[in-house]
């Protein structure tokens, strides 16, 4: 790729997708996430990129429907829970599978319920997944430890797989279902979209790295190695993603 990666996709909105993880990407990262909130300027720039580019979406680890309420901006398409869903004309709708874990995703998050309880942490009801958030108990790292010994081998037992993210848990289906799955399904019967960028922060957003041409890390002192060292271009955390973005409309 050459000096600037970025030039592909300046000199060509019409043909672009520009593809956007919302936590840590476009909101800062809060110690509990009902406190994010997308920066007015942020959403600005958002607004005028959907009026130059052929796509601008938003793959969240949130729920869809949480996702939007997070970047209100008229004309963005959104996929939730790392691509188990969809918001597609204001209705959400689950990936192919999804529905008939639901039931187990309900008994597991009662399951974990009280050790979760107990490290300090609380449990994300997620429709189509769980997410356990301990930032805010008192010592993460034991947290962390008590959530691997106990948590993961019940959500284990129930066949559902869970992944570390930053200062949480998620467990899942076990589909083949991920935010680089999820940007093809936004780009699906797209034949207008030839050139695509996805920028993230953490670690689920490598799998949307894997599908796109221009792969954009949003560094913090939180941040996976193994993302800077897949990126194209890193900046310096939301606040240099708005930068970024913004020189998309140069
Ligand atoms: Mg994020």
């Amino acid at each position: 790729m050459g000096a600037d990666p970025l030039t592909r996709i300046r000199t060509a909105p019409e043909i672009s997708a520009i593809l956007l993880d919302v936590d840590g990407t476009l909101a800062p990262i809060v110690p509990h996430p009902d406190l994010s909130a997308v920066p007015q300027d942020t959403l600005d720039v958002l607004g005028r990129l959907v009026e130059r580019y052929a796509l601008v979406g938003c793959v969240s680890g949130r729920s869809a429907l949480d996702a939007a309420r997070l970047v209100p901006v008229p004309g963005i398409h959104f996929a939730g829970n790392h691509g188990l869903e969809l918001l597609i004309d204001g209705t959400v709708q689950l990936a192919g599978g999804v529905e008939e874990w639901l039931g187990d995703l309900r008994t597991a998050g009662a399951a974990i319920e009280p050790i979760v309880a107990e490290a300090g942490g609380w449990v994300e009801d997620k429709g189509a997944s769980l997410t356990v958030h301990f930032r805010e108990a008192p010592d993460p790292v034991a947290a962390r430890a008590l959530l691997e010994l106990r948590a993961v081998p019940l959500l284990e037992a129930a066949g559902l797989v869970s992944r570390w993210g930053r200062m949480s848990l998620e467990a899942r289906p076990p589909l083949p279902i991920d935010k680089g799955s999820a940007i093809e399904e936004l780009l699906r019967e797209r034949r207008d979209v030839r050139r695509s960028l996805y920028a993230g922060d953490d670690r689920t957003d490598i799998d949307g790295f894997a599908v796109v041409d221009v792969k954009v890390a949003v560094r913090s002192d939180e941040t996976p190695v193994e993302l800077i060292k897949a990126a194209d271009v890193v900046v310096d955390g939301t606040e240099g993603l708005v930068a970024l973005l913004a020189t998309l409309l140069d």
